[in-house]
């Protein structure tokens, strides 16, 4: 069942037991039953019948812990929850499309009020693979859970993108923040790596501007600059740097990293030879 129908058959009292599993993930791996029925005003057989309805729809999951039933919410769970939010917040009215699909997120295409393409992106850590989730929760996170980092993440991108527009840089407007999903303007056109620009070297410097404003202005880097990372909007023709989850405190050796992929590829595709530290003491300035 795709995941915007899913989202309208959970009534209100489905939705109040997400938002229990949800708010009690970072107490609890499994959430014991008992917990739920201490927070929810049901009768038992009005619980299980709720319960079961979440089960079908893969909302939530099922498992035996120490004798007793459990809980947990899934993915899609925290996905309905979002798409819920940004409803009620009047920011999306419904889900289109998967336009891309990465390792730690999905992106849909949906429309606001007004029927504008808009784009919604989930933030779903470790949904690939839960030995590199492992690794990644002791060696950078400590022990959050997978529904914490993946909340993080979509808190980190709605933030960092909320600083660059309002400073004018190029990336999408940020519309809403759902919990682990990030509303923004869709931008119609292709990745960078796909085009083949007129003007490349203008196209760089608005790059470069944009990487100015993160370092200046928000104190950000971006972490995962590349030509995958660029939307060139075709109408307007301007370069979108997009996919900022990972943007953190601005330090010299990231400004560096991103700084030197993207001009490697504007060196390789189109000749243009820029100094790296003439480059870097444009972006400090
Ligand atoms: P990830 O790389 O983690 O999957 P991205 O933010 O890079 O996440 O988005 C994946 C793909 O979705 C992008 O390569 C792009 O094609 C598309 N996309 C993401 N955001 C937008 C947007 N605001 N407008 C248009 N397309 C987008
Ligand atoms: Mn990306």
């Amino acid at each position: 069942v795709p995941l915007s129908n899913r989202a309208s058959l959970v009534g209100p009292h489905e939705f109040y037991l997400l938002k229990i599993l949800l708010n009690n993930s970072d107490s609890y791996e499994l959430i014991p039953k008992d917990i739920i029925e201490e927070e929810i005003d049901l009768n038992p057989s009005q619980l299980d019948f709720y319960l079961s309805k979440l089960l079908k729809l893969k909302l939530i999951y099922h498992e035996k812990n120490l004798g007793k039933d459990s809980f947990k919410i899934t993915f899609s769970g925290i996905d309905v929850l979002s798409i819920k939010k940004l409803y009620e917040m009047k920011i999306l009215k419904s889900l289109s499309t998967v336009i891309g699909e990465g390792k730690e997120s999905v992106v849909y295409m949906g429309y606001d009020f007004d029927e504008n393409p808009i784009v919604v992106k989930f933030h779903r850590i470790g949904k690939t693979s839960y030995k590199t989730l492992r690794r990644k929760k002791r060696t950078l996170q400590g022990r959050k859970s997978w529904v914490r980092l993946s909340i993080e993440n979509a808190e980190s991108e709605y933030n960092a993108l909320a600083c660059l527009w309002e400073n004018r840089a190029y990336v999408p407007r940020p519309l809403g923040l759902g919990v682990n999903a990030v509303a923004m303007e869709y931008i119609n056109g292709k990745p960078l790596f796909k085009t083949d620009l007129l003007e490349p070297s203008r196209v760089l410097d608005d790059i470069l501007s944009t990487i100015r404003i993160s370092y200046v202005y928000c104190k950000l880097s971006h972490n995962d600059l590349s030509p995958y990372n660029v939307v060139m909007d075709t109408e307007r023709n301007i370069p979108y740097v997009i996919d900022w989850p990972q943007a953190s405190r601005a330090s010299e050796d990231s400004l560096e990293k991103d700084i030197r992929h993207i001009l490697d590829f504007f060196r390789n595709k189109y000749d243009i030879n820029r100094e790296i530290n003439d480059t870097l003491s444009y972006i400090r300035d």
